[in-house]
């Protein structure tokens, strides 16, 4: 009878007690437009070239990787000066399995017990699940009703609050929102003259913004951090790998919270076939931006509202009650996702069909609620 023992009766960690693991529910739907996946398999060349790839990692895996992924830094940190437009060396450049331990790894180097760190939301919620996983204190930012950051009421917040750690998602996830150089730099001096503490710039979207990367604002910034991953748009969420760029001494310094060997030989291995294949991959990436500007057109035109997007999906509404329109959506085959802003869902852009699916899904619904 094990299973009346339940969390709570284990001796963990009181800020732990009551809490719900982060995850989108996972449903069997023909069309899953919740988790801002790339819809497209990795191409097949690409499939040959991992495997090639990662057999000759095999041959050495009785010996553990090399604990600084020289070699993938170096990919990685030629990808960005490529291009992001700014010239980055792989010792500005720092890879993890997945964006999420990036940043789990700077919230154990910057933040922490007895300190703080702030999101202005809604944003990404791993931000604060992180944030709580690594005993760092949360404070929840404001943002305008039009989703933009309220540049104002960010920096008197900052002021207020001396957080250790400040993340802007740029752009952000789930509204779409593109945050500007001019905002982020004005959050960046505000933190500065607070604390000082470390801006960290969310970057898993910006392969779809109609706008460049922040990424040379880290140029004469140490305490400025931009964070990318290879889960979106060079759709290997499969993969596990998110990087940064920074100034090297930030580098050094999460060296002295990361686990020895963290990104397994395998890993490494893989992520560097995957960015031989970059303009492959970013052909994908201009399919889907194209898409995501379809849906757009397409939901303004069928009567709903849209916030608007620099990322892989679309945030739509208004409605009274988002939840119950989610499962209607859902009653047609199509699930996207409820984020919990209230009035507001969000469909990432998929193929052009799962697309169609789910433009013909919300068209009939406004249909059923006219008539
Ligand atoms: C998806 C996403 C990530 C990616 O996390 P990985 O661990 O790299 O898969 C990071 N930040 C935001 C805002 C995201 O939406």
């Amino acid at each position: 009878m094990t299973s009346e023992i339940g969390i709570d009766d284990l001796p963990i960690r009181d800020e732990l007690r009551g809490k719900s693991p982060y995850g989108a529910p996972q449903l069997d739907v023909p069309v899953r437009l919740n988790t801002n996946e790339n819809p497209y398999p990795l191409p097949e060349p690409l499939v040959e070239r991992i495997a090639e790839r990662v057999r000759e990692a095999a041959r050495t895996l009785n010996r553990y990787p090399d604990r600084d992924a020289v070699e993938l830094r170096t990919a990685l940190a030629a990808y960005l000066t490529r291009t992001a437009g700014h010239e980055v060396g792989p010792q500005q450049v720092w890879a993890a399995n997945g964006s999420n331990e990036v940043l789990q790894q700077l919230l154990q180097t910057f933040a922490g017990p007895g300190r703080l760190a702030i999101g202005f939301e809604p944003s990404y919620s791993m931000h604060g699940l992180i944030a709580r996983g690594t005993g760092t204190g949360w404070i929840s930012g404001p943002r305008r009703e039009d989703f933009r950051i309220d540049t104002e009421a960010a920096t008197a917040a900052i002021a207020e609050h001396r957080p250790d750690v400040v993340f802007v998602t740029s752009p952000n996830n789930p509204t779409g929102t593109a945050v500007d150089a001019g905002t982020v730099l004005a959050l960046h001096e505000a933190a500065q003259a607070a604390k000082p503490s470390l801006v960290v710039v969310d970057e898993a979207y910006v392969e779809f913004s109609h706008r460049p990367s922040l990424l040379p604002l880290i140029e004469g910034r140490p305490n400025l951090v931009v964070s990318r991953t290879m889960s979106k748009a060079f759709g290997a969420a499969g993969l596990r790998l998110g990087y940064l760029a920074a100034h090297p001494a930030v580098v050094d310094a999460v060296q002295l919270v990361r686990l020895p060997y963290h990104l397994s030989a395998v890993t490494q291995a893989t992520a560097l076939a995957a960015l031989e294949h970059t303009d492959t991959l970013l052909g994908y990436v201009e399919a889907l931006k194209a898409e995501r500007d379809r849906l757009v057109a397409e939901l303004l035109a069928a009567g709903y509202e849209v916030t608007e997007s620099d990322a892989n999906f679309v945030q739509f509404g208004r409605f009274e009650d988002a939840h119950a329109v989610w499962r209607s959506i859902l009653d047609r085959g199509v699930l996207v996702r409820d984020n919990g802003v209230p009035g507001w869902l969000r469909v990432t852009a998929g193929t052009p069909q799962e697309n169609d699916a789910f433009l013909d899904a919300v068209r009939a619904l406004k249909k059923e609620q006219s008539s």
